[in-house]
């Protein structure tokens, strides 16, 4: 399966925010976009213009990175969403938000995207009672996504749990963190999805 090899603190401080891609080290003083403001790279403290098109192609990067997407998969979102009755680009984060790594990260059972994605791939995680091991599988709405019982003993998900019990879960989900449950009420609507990110950007860079 391909995957993005770049370490991940230098896609953070290329797009100059927090990602949130290594778990509980981002919410420290140890986070390398707290501790180095300018990009990576031997020019990533010049002063640079960014042209129009910069500007598309940063904020689809950070969308790609921020839901750890390839860009082939993600041309996919935008297809999918294009044909959706709603604006294409509220529609395509709306898409990426219902992936099941996602959910998982914002359910709070694991401490970054990359680490819900892998308790998918692993087997953990199961929807309406079955195992899903598809991180890009889309949820929707009165779905119950579960952690596997065999899998609740795990310390890795177990510690991953009480780190994150108080990390707000969006309105759109509901959880039940004593039965290792949590649900999907209603799909999302733009404002409660927290990336920075102007999309109107992305669509402009793909309808060109
Ligand atoms: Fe990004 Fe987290 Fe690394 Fe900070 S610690 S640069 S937020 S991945």
């Amino acid at each position: 399966m391909a995957r993005y090899t770049e370490s991940v603190c230098k896609q953070c401080r290329r797009e100059g925010q927090k990602l949130f891609l290594k778990g509980q080290r981002c919410y420290t003083d140890k986070c390398a976009v707290a501790r180095r403001t300018y990009a990576p790279g031997q020019h990533g403290q010049g002063r640079h213009k960014t042209s129009e098109y910069g500007l598309q192609m940063r904020a689809k990067q950070m969308t790609k990175h921020y839901y750890g997407v390839l860009e082939s998969q993600f041309r996919k979102y935008y297809a999918m969403a294009e044909k959706k009755q709603g604006k294409t680009g509220e529609e395509m984060l709306i898409l990426l938000e219902r992936r099941l790594d996602n959910v998982v990260y914002r359910l709070g059972w694991a401490n970054s995207r990359p680490e819900a994605r892998q308790l998918v791939t692993h087997g953990h995680i199961a929807v309406n009672g079955k195992r899903v091991d598809i991180p890009s599988y889309l949820t929707s709405p009165d779905e119950v996504i579960s952690i596997m019982e065999k899998s609740r003993k795990s310390e890795k998900i177990k510690s991953a749990l009480e780190a994150n019990a108080s990390r707000p879960v969006p309105k759109w989900l509901e959880v039940n963190r004593d039965a290792f449950e949590g649900k999907v009420i209603v799909l999302p609507t733009r404002e409660e999805i927290d990336l920075p990110v102007d999309e109107t950007l992305i669509v402009e860079y793909y309808s060109k």
